[in-house]
């Protein structure tokens, strides 16, 4: 008997609940917020999903997963056969299931949105995600090797990305990492209590399984050059994935006193470089108690929750547009505020006041009020005359956002746009033959899908480059045979070079 058709009257109307930890508790603690779901609850879940032929959902994912195909597969309990489809497009449903905007992406177009609550698609792909980590279900699939080398400089989301696919068409992959472990942003700035640690290591390890070399602490630009990979060292192609680190301050007067930091140095001091168990690890921290934290985006509201977390008794946001501006995760934003963050919406910080030995005093801040839209389509924040206050605190972080790293630049023949970003074309070649680059460093700060998307998608254009075609052959060809002397079945599949 066909399955009855699912309809908005016929579907769970409530959002299926995903168990946290009390908020008084976790403000304390670095262990993971959001528990997940249980099969139970995905189960659920997956049957609010309508199916819908016109797939809106698909279209709103920035790497098109087949959400409804995942989704399907889920509902009949097949959650290796969701996790295949989902591995179709994307190398980290168990990352970005948890990190996502998925309200401004997939949800937000979601059918069953417009009426209810939207199917939580990043819940279930987060879900899967987990299932295949803890049944360690990474197939490595047959890899003929294509006798050439790729270099792949920076090993966050787009540098993860294009080492796998480059990995599975046969090259022999080494990924040049400047930090002391491979993973980007993922490791050194979404905090444990968002993104844990044995999820970004499970990730690298499917990598590593796949034959592809990671060497960390070596600074690209510094110990060589890029022109250097593809000369003296052998290298007949180079990904430049390095992202968007370098912080940037307000240039507002008191910006050199003490305790004045970025949320990226806080950030990677505390995840990387263990400041928080320091004096066990040598990292020092150096926050007081009462830390103002300037900006609303995910760096900002990382900076406050771990604050929260080393133990400041008073955590401040100070952003100069309203709530309805804030360009953080809406889930974040929730936690935040849940958690004890006082927020100053509409506060223009002009200047960090000298406590009198050279450390912060108070940070002096003015009233603003929303104006006209901006180039942005935001509202313009514009000053209050005569509004101007002071902000108790001993320490500043400043979270407005990060720039391109120039070392590249200045060290190589890369060509830059105007904003000092890698300059690319539409196939992510850059402007020295055989270079391709991609995520944070060509776009500027985006999101981990949209990077690891761009990693794919260089990674397509190097394979051309390479003169390599990928032909997806199953080892089960229905007929009982085994090509190519293998065996298997399912969708795992055997990688042919056509040169
Ligand atoms: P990165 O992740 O920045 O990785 C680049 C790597 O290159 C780094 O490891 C760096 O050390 C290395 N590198 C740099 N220069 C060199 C060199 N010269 N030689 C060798 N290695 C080099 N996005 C979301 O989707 N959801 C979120 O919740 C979210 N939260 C975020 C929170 C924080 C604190 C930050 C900073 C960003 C967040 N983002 C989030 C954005 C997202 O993480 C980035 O868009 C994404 O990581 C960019 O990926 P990437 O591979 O381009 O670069
Ligand atoms: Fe399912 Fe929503 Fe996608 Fe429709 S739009 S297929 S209901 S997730």
């Amino acid at each position: 008997m066909a399955a009855k058709k699912r309809t908005i009257r016929t579907i769970p109307r409530e959002r299926t609940p995903m168990a946290e930890q009390p908020a008084a508790e976790r403000a304390r603690n670095f262990r993971e917020v959001a528990c997940g779901f249980t099969l139970a609850e995905a189960l659920r879940e997956s049957e609010r999903c309508l199916l819908c032929p016109d797939e809106p959902c698909v279209r709103g994912c920035p790497v098109g997963i087949d959400i409804p195909g995942f989704i399907a597969k889920l509902g009949e309990k097949d959650i290796h056969g969701a996790f295949d489809v989902l591995s179709d497009t994307t190398l980290l449903p168990a990352i970005c299931g948890r990190v996502c905007p998925q309200e401004t992406q997939c949800e937000q177009v979601c059918t069953v949105g417009q009426t209810l609550e939207p199917v939580a698609i990043g819940r279930l792909e987060r879900f899967v995600g987990d299932a295949a980590i803890s049944e360690s279900w990474s197939s490595v699939p047959f890899i003929e090797p294509a006798g050439f080398k790729v270099a792949i400089v920076g090993s966050g989301p787009a540098g993860m990305a294009c080492a796998a696919d480059m990995a599975k068409a046969g090259c022999q992959v080494t990924v040049f990492e400047a930090f002391q472990q491979p993973g980007g942003v993922l490791r050194y700035g979404i905090p444990e209590f968002r993104l844990p640690n044995e999820v970004v290591d499970a990730e690298i390890a499917k990598l590593v399984r796949l034959g592809i070399t990671f060497r960390t602490n070596v600074l690209v630009g510094r110990l060589f050059t890029i022109e250097q990979l593809l000369t003296e060292m052998g290298f007949d192609a180079v990904f430049v994935g390095v992202g968007a680190g370098t912080p940037t301050f307000m240039d507002i007067p008191g910006e050199a006193l003490a305790r004045v930091v970025s949320a990226n140095e806080l950030l990677t001091r505390v995840n990387l470089m263990h400041a928080r168990d320091f004096p066990s690890f040598d990292t020092p921290l150096g926050i007081g108690k009462k830390v103002a934290v300037i900006g609303a985006g995910n760096t900002a509201m990382d900076a406050m929750r771990v604050s929260l977390r080393l133990g400041a008794e008073k955590v401040m946001c100070v952003y100069r547009r309203s709530r309805d501006e804030a360009p953080a995760r809406a889930e974040e934003l929730h936690h935040a505020e849940d958690e004890g963050v006082q927020f100053h919406w509409l506060t223009n910080p002009i200047a960090i006041l000298d406590d009198g030995s050279r450390g912060v005093g108070a940070l002096r801040c003015q009233r603003m009020e929303l104006g006209e839209p901006d180039a942005s389509g935001r509202r313009r924040p514009v000053a209050i005359a005569d509004s101007d206050f002071d902000l108790d605190c001993d320490t500043v972080v400043v979270a407005i956002g990060t720039d391109a790293n120039p070392i590249l630049g200045q060290t190589s023949g890369l060509a830059l746009d105007d904003r000092g970003y890698l300059a690319v074309d539409a196939d992510l070649a850059t402007s020295i033959d055989g270079v391709f680059a991609g995520g944070d460093i060509v776009t500027g700060a985006a999101t981990v899908i949209e990077a690891m998307g761009a990693g794919r998608r260089a990674a397509r254009a190097m394979k051309r480059y390479l003169g390599l075609v990928d032909s997806d052959v199953p080892y089960d060809d229905g007929l009982g045979a085994a090509p190519f002397g293998l065996s298997g079945s399912g969708r795992d599949y055997v990688r042919v070079r056509a040169v």
